[in-house]
């Protein structure tokens, strides 16, 4: 996310930090180069405009230069208003208070990620146990309806049964009756969208949203697009009076443009983003985080969010019983690793960690861990059950036989099983040791 937005603001402050002594000529000529970067990351121009002259107002002067760190002051500075710029502080929370069913309607452009994102609120709310509907509002592609019914049925959850050439606001009122009756209490509308913004289109979800009444009114815009995708905003939100945005494809390489100007160019708080394209892929949206992220200061906070939700109390509990059973082998291993993998991608896991995005950028060529990883599950797949549990008894011709199977080489079969020989013994040292024993390793 925003790598190229990251890398830039890490050498405009190597540079900062560089300065024996800093001068207000020094904090100046870093400020001109932050304005440059943001235009250049498709930031619109009065946001920065905006942006710098608080910066400039906050970190020039002698308060900063007369501080034992000016430098880290000025970066200080940045990250707070970065923050504030994306809605620190304000409520971006959805407010969904009302007598059920309350609606939520999602509204944009043609592969903003409207539909996908429908799913992946359903979703959240369940788990927040609440009991919603999705409702296909998008009667002019047939294909819409589809691909609503598909989501649903991947995370189970009911979808209003709608026919193409129907009334949206039609369908919307007869899936509230029915909401209504069978005890759903959150409606989640799906509308059309269109390539450009267009009279029609907008008539409709006027209609939409006076007959509804939708508690929350979501524009949904694509992080990829930038700019544009704020313009489209500011267009919706001057018509429906929108109450948040979803940004999606955050997880893409996105400049960094639309999530730092919507906010500021709507007034409209960023309340979700989609980080990815399958459906439990929404999180909410912190704007304080992203300014950490953005300044590649890591997360720790998301970080541990997501070890908390990815493993479940029973899973590890049952893992700890099994490693007492059959110790350490090949078998419990794997089911390790994919219980980190729950958690997203390994890059996307690290780079959460303050510092380890830029040390993955310098391994550069190293073999990604995703792949690694892949790679070393395919290996312990393609053995049988016996050998995972005794890796002992994998012979020359065994291990030939699971490299064809894994697609993989000898080497890599041979690499894998010298790694895990040496975890093992780690192991057993440690359990020998006990709680006590490791306190002294480790000299305390
Ligand atoms: P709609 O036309 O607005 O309903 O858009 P869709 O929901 O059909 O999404 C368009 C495309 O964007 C699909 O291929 C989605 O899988 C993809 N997409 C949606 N949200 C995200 C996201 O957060 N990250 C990524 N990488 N892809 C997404």
């Amino acid at each position: 996310m925003f790598d190229s937005l990251t890398e830039k603001f890490d050498s405009v402050f190597k540079k900062l930090r560089g300065h024996g002594r800093l001068s207000e000529e020094n904090i100046r000529d870093a400020l001109r180069e932050v304005r440059l970067v943001l235009l250049e990351a498709d930031v619109n121009y009065k946001v920065v405009k905006d942006f710098v002259a608080s910066v400039t107002a906050r970190a020039v002067g002698q308060d900063v230069l007369k501080s034992l760190t000016p430098a880290q002051q000025v970066i200080k500075v940045v990250r707070d208003e970065l923050g504030l710029l994306m809605g620190e502080g304000e409520d971006n929370s959805l407010d969904l208070a009302a007598r059920p069913p309350v609606s939520i309607m999602l509204c944009g452009l043609q592969g903003a990620g409207k539909t996908t994102t429908c799913g992946k609120l359903a979703l959240k709310l369940r788990k927040e146990k609440r009991n919603p509907l999705l409702v296909p509002a998008d009667v002019y592609r047939p294909a819409a309806i589809e691909q609503l019914k598909t989501v649903g049925r991947q995370i189970g959850i009911p979808v209003y049964d709608t026919q193409p050439g129907q009334d949206p606001v039609a369908i919307c009122e007869a899936a509230r009756h029915f909401a209504d009756l069978n005890g759903y209490d959150t409606l989640i509308l799906d509308t059309a969208g269109r390539l450009h913004i267009d009279q029609e289109l907008m008539g409709e979800l006027s209609r939409i949203k006076a007959s509804l009444d939708p508690r929350e009114i979501l524009f949904v815009a694509d992080a990829m697009t930038g700019q544009d995708a704020v313009t489209v905003a500011k267009a919706f939100d001057e018509l429906l009076n929108i109450t948040g945005v979803v940004l999606t494809k955050l997880d893409g390489d996105a400049r960094g443009g639309a999530a730092l100007s919507i906010r500021a160019v709507t007034g409209k708080p960023v309340k979700l983003v989609g980080m990815g394209e399958k459906l439990d892929a929404l999180e909410t949206f912190h704007p304080d985080r992203m300014a950490q992220r953005i300044l590649g200061m890591g997360d720790v906070l998301s970080l541990i969010e997501k070890a908390e939700s990815a493993i479940d109390r029973d899973q590890a509990a049952d893992m700890e019983q099994r490693l007492r059973k059959e110790g350490f082998n090949l078998e419990t291993f794997r089911d390790q690793l994919q219980a980190v993998k729950k958690m997203g991608s390994m890059e996307s896991i690290l780079k959460l960690i303050p510092g380890a995005g830029k040390a993955l950028k310098k391994a550069g060529d190293m073999q990604l861990p995703d792949k690694e990883l892949k790679k070393i599950e395919a290996i312990i797949n393609s053995m049988t059950r016996r050998e995972r549990r005794d890796h002992r008894i994998l012979n020359g011709s065994r291990r030939l036989r699971i490299a064809a199977g894994s697609g993989t080489t000898v080497q890599d079969v041979n690499q894998l099983l010298k790694r895990f020989t040496e975890a093992q013994k780690m192991m057993k040292k440690m359990q020998k040791l006990g709680p006590k024993g490791l306190k002294s390793l480790m000299g305390r």
